[in-house]
């Protein structure tokens, strides 16, 4: 019998009009597909006229769930993988199945699309010649601060993932470790309609996000030490 395939693809991050054509006719092909939310992923399938068997892969199942469906692929069947948003495997589940798929020689196919770090951090202003990509930070601020004075002599620009409850923690404990001088970029609800961008010192960005609505999706982006938005060349 010949194998199947892990087909790991990406779904918009808000604006339907992102979904590659590929997407469609992956999941077409599909025999099944391992999802977060299969609610959300019923949704985009009714959006692209499709019908096909959805099983919820999500971080509570991946370790028993990986093994399973790599042996189901290495039985021949093709398998899609999605998040309810962007890449699986960044900051979503994903990853145990692909190392599971790599493991036993399977095939791993990408189907690239939109992923939140990567679009925020290529239109922030901030250097994109290195970066370092920590997704969420702890909850605790006296972890997050840790994390902040761990990495403030960092030569790569960060790049978090953070949640609406937590946005004005988060940059509160920001700028306390790194000050208020320092160059950040916070993207908000990118893709979107109400999609915003905040480049500036973290005291003056702090602001703007106070003032404006702190509802949706951030990505919170640190340049190095003494980058300025002003600098050329
Ligand atoms: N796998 C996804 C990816 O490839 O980007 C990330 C999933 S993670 C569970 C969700 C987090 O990604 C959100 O809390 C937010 O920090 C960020 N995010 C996702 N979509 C976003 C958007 N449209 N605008 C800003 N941030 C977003």
């Amino acid at each position: 019998m010949p194998q199947g395939c892990l087909h790991l693809v990406a779904t918009p991050i808000g604006n339907l009009s992102d979904l590659a054509p590929r997407v469609a006719d992956t999941l077409a092909e599909a025999d099944l597909i391992a999802c977060e939310d299969t609610r959300v992923t019923h949704k985009l399938l009714q959006h692209l006229g499709l019908q096909r068997p959805t099983l919820s892969y999500r971080e509570e199942n991946e370790k028993v769930l990986a093994p399973e469906l790599a042996q189901r692929i290495s039985q021949g069947e093709n398998i899609a993988l999605l998040s309810d948003a962007g890449f699986p495997g960044i900051s979503d589940p994903g990853f145990r199945l692909v190392r599971e798929c790599r493991s036993r020689g399977l095939p791993v196919v990408p189907v690239p699309g939109p992923n939140a770090a990567i679009t925020a951090l290529a239109a922030s202003g901030l250097p994109t010649d290195s970066f370092l990509f920590k997704g969420f930070l702890p909850p605790k601020t006296s972890a997050r601060k840790r994390f902040f004075t761990e990495h403030e002599a960092s030569p790569y620009t960060l790049v978090l993932y953070e949640s609406r409850h937590r946005i004005l923690k988060c940059l509160d404990d920001l700028v306390e470790v790194l000050g208020e001088d320092r160059c950040i970029c916070v993207a908000r609800e990118i893709t979107k309609l109400h999609e915003t961008f905040h480049p500036g010192p973290a005291g003056k960005v702090r602001e703007r996000v106070r003032n404006g609505s702190q509802k949706g999706e951030f990505v919170v982006m640190v340049a190095k030490e003494g980058y300025q938005l002003t600098e050329t060349g």
